[in-house]
């Protein structure tokens, strides 16, 4: 909106924005994700696989119900976009946006990435974030955000009016369709939005604008993640690199990204697998609670 098409401000307009706000979502009455029952098993776990993501494309990788998969920077500052769906049911995906709405605009240790309706159920649960000092800057800006949605050679077209093939929707089209044996027209509708890991993020104070700023990790760090179900995930080194100045190009420094996959020796002592969410539609079949 432009200055001078802005209306003339009522009478009572600093009271107004006094309110104070509310969070939409209290998180208290989510089930806890009981880290103390999984962190523990991590030591014991064994590599059962390990999958490089090159620059600029993407990988899909697998991790069965309690494994851990961890994704690190290696060779210079990078950042993923991160997809996953269960593998019994990949129409069954990650849903950044309620995600969000429940934990926040980004993300780290503790924090549990949902998938979409009617299943609405912790996918994975973040064990461990070598970012986790960031905090919130002072531009606002933070990392492993839910807010971006993944460049994308469509938006690429709107806005520069050329062709980019390796955007990370592409790559993560590509991956999904290379995994699944299908064509990758059949595995786009499945490309979903993202966590953006490593990405630094924020939306600007005075206009509100979707902001990235060159990332903070560094080559050793990394995120992982508890398996809550059976999951497939897709990875893509973003071809803006660090993030620090642009995307769908081939301007930007690129480096890989490394997935590791850690199968503990048992399983966690009374930890049940998140079934899908209770609502039922009135006139259907009653839930089991
Ligand atoms: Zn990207």
């Amino acid at each position: 909106m432009t200055p001078d098409a802005a209306p003339e401000e009522p009478a009572d307009a600093d009271r107004r924005r006094a309110v104070r706000p509310v969070i939409c979502y209290p998180v208290q009455t989510l089930p806890d994700p009981r880290l103390d029952q999984i962190q523990p098993l991590r030591a014991g776990a064994a590599k059962i696989a390990e999958i490089t993501v090159p620059p600029r494309e993407g990988r899909c990788f697998r991790a069965s119900a309690g494994d851990f998969f961890r994704i690190s920077s290696v060779l210079g500052p990078q950042v993923g976009d991160l997809n996953i769906w269960s593998a019994a049911n990949p129409a069954e995906r990650f849903y950044s946006g309620k995600t969000r709405a429940l934990h926040g605009s980004h993300l780290t240790t503790g924090d549990r990435l949902w998938s979409v309706f009617p299943d609405l159920r912790p996918m994975a649960t973040i064990t461990a974030d070598t970012l986790g000092w960031y905090g919130i800057d002072e531009f606002g800006g933070s990392v492993h955000d839910v807010i971006g949605t993944r460049c994308d050679p469509y938006t690429h077209r709107l806005l520069s009016g050329g062709d980019y093939h390796h955007c990370c929707h592409s790559n993560l089209t590509n991956a999904l369709a290379a995994e699944l044996g299908i064509e990758p027209r059949a595995a786009e509708p499945l490309v979903h939005d993202v966590l953006n890991v490593f990405m630094c993020t924020g939306f600007t104070r005075d206009t509100g604008e979707y902001f990235m700023k060159a990332s903070p990790v560094r080559p050793g760090d990394y995120i992982e993640f508890y398996a809550e179900i059976d999951l497939i995930g897709g990875l893509s080194a973003c071809p803006g690199g660090d993030c620090g100045a642009e995307h769908s190009s081939d301007a930007a420094a690129c480096y890989p990204l490394l997935v590791e996959v850690f199968r503990p020796a048992q399983p966690p002592v009374g930890r049940v697998a998140p079934a899908p969410n209770a609502y039922r539609w009135p006139g259907s079949a009653a839930s089991s609670d």
